[in-house]
């Protein structure tokens, strides 16, 4: 007599015949039959192993329904949209700008069409990537020739390993900023082959700082906006004017990075004033560099506008080939440079400017709305209610501005034990992810940017709480 367990084992079937089952056969359909073989594979080397213990028995349906989800979960995509509930806006760990309708239906064809990307159609010769957006953006900055590459960090990089290699370039001290995801303007310049040159102090740099500087070595001066900090207090900055003058009368190039880059006056919408490449020109600045994906609203990208002589260096320099835009990005950059041509229905096109204007009692509206859906899904253990909240530009622009919002604030019920990061993981487990954040000992979920009203409420009874 064999002992149970081997007589478990004995009942386990062989790869094969597995493999030429009629369940197994549609698996291979829709999976491939490598990966369905080594998944089974995997599963029967596990089973056989169960199998020794004690009180185990072979279950065909219950391992066939395991390898189904094991080859289900790994194949889905971990890149997926996701609900941003954190109250900022252009969240940079979740893409930065949502981008217009218009321009997803441009890329949708230049992804599955062959498009004209270096190639003159007037003429049949080669043409110019950089065209295509080029002409809208010295039609919206007064720049006199563009480049686009892939993202800001790569335009600083670019200009600064143009015009300053091997040279010096002056900073502030109080713009030696770093940003998020390991973009500091020293390390930046280091790796452009620049010798940063700090002018001033912290808190105050003065004219005569960035004039006392000044070497045969100098290759440019450089003004970078403190997108994520500010400082306060006993302060003083040079005026773009002066810094640009001053600059001129060396034969220098004065560069800017702008950061965020807006390409209109934000103010007209009731935000706060944010410097726009148009204006950093008027102020005597020979290249400035900003961001496709903040305030712009756009695709991942790195802009650089400015006097030609400087920017056709910058465009021939080899490093602009590793950087540059691909035809995707360059479609969806045309698309909403375009949406700018008409200012006065931009705010009706851009889910950007959208967002960040959206009324409040808009989003207090909303969060009435869905609070009694959020309420039911959670059950008694949590309480629901409604919170006043302050949503973020986010990417660095204006970090001391918030703008009035509404959200829902969960907190256990009294006398519950639970957690809000449990509560928090759970919403990140459905299908969409729910991305809130915890405040004061409650999961706040931000309602400015919920769009997708439904989908999200739909979604709520798979929450798994325990
Ligand atoms: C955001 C930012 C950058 C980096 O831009 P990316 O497009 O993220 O590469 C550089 N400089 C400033 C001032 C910024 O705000």
């Amino acid at each position: 007599m064999l002992n149970p367990a081997a007589a478990a084992r004995r009942a386990l079937p062989s790869l094969d015949r597995l493999l030429s089952s009629a369940a197994v056969t549609a698996l291979i359909a829709e999976y491939g039959r490598s990966r369905v073989t080594e998944i089974l594979r995997h599963a029967l080397d596990a089973e056989r192993e169960r199998l020794a213990l004690p009180d185990t028995a072979w279950d065909e349906p219950q391992f066939l329904h395991s390898c189904t989800t094991s080859l289900k979960q790994g194949s889905e995509p971990s890149l997926k949209p996701v609900f941003n509930l954190t109250g900022t806006v252009l969240h940079t760990n979740l893409g930065r700008a949502v981008m217009p309708k218009k321009a997803a239906e441009a890329v949708m064809a230049a992804m599955t069409r062959p498009v004209n990307l270096e190639f003159e159609l007037s003429t049949g010769g080669r043409g110019e990537r950089d065209s295509h957006v080029e002409r809208w953006l010295k039609q919206l900055t007064g720049g006199e020739k563009a480049v686009a590459v892939n993202n800001n960090a790569a335009a600083v990089y670019l200009a600064l390993n143009t015009l300053a290699l091997k040279r010096e370039v002056l900073v502030s001290r109080g713009e030696l900023i770093e940003i998020g995801g390991a973009f500091r303007i020293p390390d930046i310049m280091a790796r452009a082959g620049v010798k940063l040159v700090e002018v001033g102090t912290t808190n105050r740099t003065h004219l005569k700082d960035f004039a006392e500087a000044i070497t045969p070595r100098t290759a440019a001066i450089m003004k970078v906006h403190t997108s994520n900090y500010v400082v306060q207090g006993f302060t003083a900055t040079v005026l773009e004017p002066d810094l640009a003058k001053l600059a001129h009368e060396h034969k220098l190039p004065f560069i800017v990075d702008l950061g965020s880059g807006t390409l209109i006056d934000l103010e007209q919408y009731g935000l706060p004033h944010e410097p726009t490449p148009r204006e950093t020109l008027a102020h005597g600045a020979d290249v400035v560099t900003f961001s496709g994906d903040k305030l712009l609203g756009g695709p991942q990208a790195g802009l650089l506008v400015g006097r030609r002589d400087l920017m056709v260096r910058i465009a021939k320099n080899p490093m602009k080939r590793a950087l540059r835009l691909d035809k995707l990005t360059l479609t969806a950059l045309d698309a909403v440079l375009r949406l700018y041509l008409h200012p006065e229905r931009l705010h009706e096109e851009l889910p950007a400017l959208q967002l960040l204007t959206r009324k409040a009692e808009d989003i207090a509206a909303q969060a009435k709305r869905v609070l009694p859906q959020v309420a039911a899904a959670l059950g008694d253990t949590w309480r629901v209610e409604i919170t006043a909240c302050k949503s973020q530009i986010g990417s660095g622009a204006l970090p001391v501005d918030v703008m009035p919002s509404s959200g829902l604030a969960m907190t256990p019920a009294a006398k519950k034990k639970t957690d809000v990061g449990l509560l928090a993981t759970a919403f990140r487990a459905l299908p969409v992810p729910v991305i809130g954040h915890i405040k004061d000992g409650a999961f706040v979920l931000d309602l400015r940017c919920l769009d997708h009203e439904d989908e999200f409420i739909s979604q709520l009874p798979q929450l798994r709480l325990k």
